[in-house]
């Protein structure tokens, strides 16, 4: 073989072993199935005035092939920002702040390289969209977070009277998380309420937060993309449920196809892939005995199908 043939299989060897790596990392991969679960929905006597409302705060523009093993590239989609306002007697909650008015500002506090990756459009804040529709700001009782990366609290500082309510590990985490928590460091006068869990299991999580003791908004630890990852149950008058899994996944099929998010972004954007994987399986587990819980990733549009937007709310004369 003389010089030229040799760097020719050289070139064509490389070539092949990137493209066999990139496709190692996207392609599908699905998580063993889960032990089927035996137990019963847990009851629930949600109050017949409790309600919820999407809030969509922008989007990112993106393909499966980056939120999921087997998505593909060639699938664009537009992963939202959604908040969710739950309004209950004892005090209405939001979930997350998504992008607030000065998210553009916000962004610039992010890494260089995941600024690389981003291609956002901010819609309205959340704040906005409530005073849009004459919204009381004081029946606010807080901001519960699923985690505190920057596109869930960008929204923060544009509701100064609300508490933000927190965990132990994720508060830890805001002075822990370097960069990816820069933001949340940087918002002065945040008033934190910091809520523990007790050890009454939840479906299969081993801990859970009862809000309001009626079972209608039970929150329940799921680390590994952020050290106080949460997911929140809720359970409507309907008898309708929603899981607000935040970021455990970025959109549905990492939980109903139990597919985890490619090497790249899990190795950028979670903190403990390992756990991430535990509780997609402990997700899945729930979505394969319980259809009727609906899965709602935080930048997955198709979870909130069934919520109605936050244009829909009556308001009290
Ligand atoms: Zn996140
Ligand atoms: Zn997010």
């Amino acid at each position: 073989m003389n010089i030229f043939h040799l760097r020719f299989v050289i070139i064509f060897a490389s070539i092949f072993i990137a493209a066999f790596s990139i496709y190692l990392m996207f392609c599908a991969w699905p998580l063993p199935q889960p032990q089927p679960l035996t137990m019963d929905l847990p009851a629930a006597s949600p109050p017949k005035e409790m309600a919820v409302f999407k809030i969509m705060t922008g989007v990112n523009h993106r393909s499966a092939a980056f939120g999921y093993r087997g998505g593909s590239f060639f699938d664009k989609r537009d992963f939202t920002m959604d908040v969710l306002l739950i309004k209950h007697p004892k005090g209405d909650l939001l979930i997350d702040a998504g992008l607030g008015r000065d998210s553009r500002v916000h962004f610039k506090s992010l890494p260089w390289y995941f600024r690389a990756i981003t291609d956002f459009d901010p819609g309205r804040s959340a704040a906005d969209q409530l005073k849009d529709v004459g919204y009381d700001e004081d029946s606010l009782k807080g901001i519960l977070l699923t985690h505190t990366h920057w596109d869930h609290v960008s929204g923060i500082p544009d509701f100064n009277k609300t508490p933000v309510w927190i965990n132990k590990e994720e508060r830890h985490f805001i002075n822990d998380g370097k960069q990816l928590t820069a933001l949340i460091r940087s918002f002065p006068n945040v008033q934190y309420k910091e809520y523990a869990f007790t050890d009454t299991p939840y479906l299969n999580f081993p801990k859970s937060y009862d809000v309001y003791g009626d079972g209608a908004i039970v929150i329940v630890p799921a680390p590994g993309h952020t050290p106080g990852s949460v997911v929140i149950f809720i359970a409507l008058p309907s008898g309708e449920r929603l899981a607000m899994i935040g970021d455990l996944a970025w959109q549905q099929e990492g939980v109903l196809e139990r597919e985890e998010r490619p090497w790249p972004q899990r190795t950028m954007g979670d903190d403990n892939p390992e756990q991430v994987r535990e509780n997609l399986l402990r997700m899945a587990a729930i979505a394969n005995r319980f259809p009727q819980i609906t899965i709602v990733p935080a930048h997955d549009a198709r979870g909130f199908d069934k919520v109605p937007d936050i244009t829909k709310i009556k308001m009290k004369q």
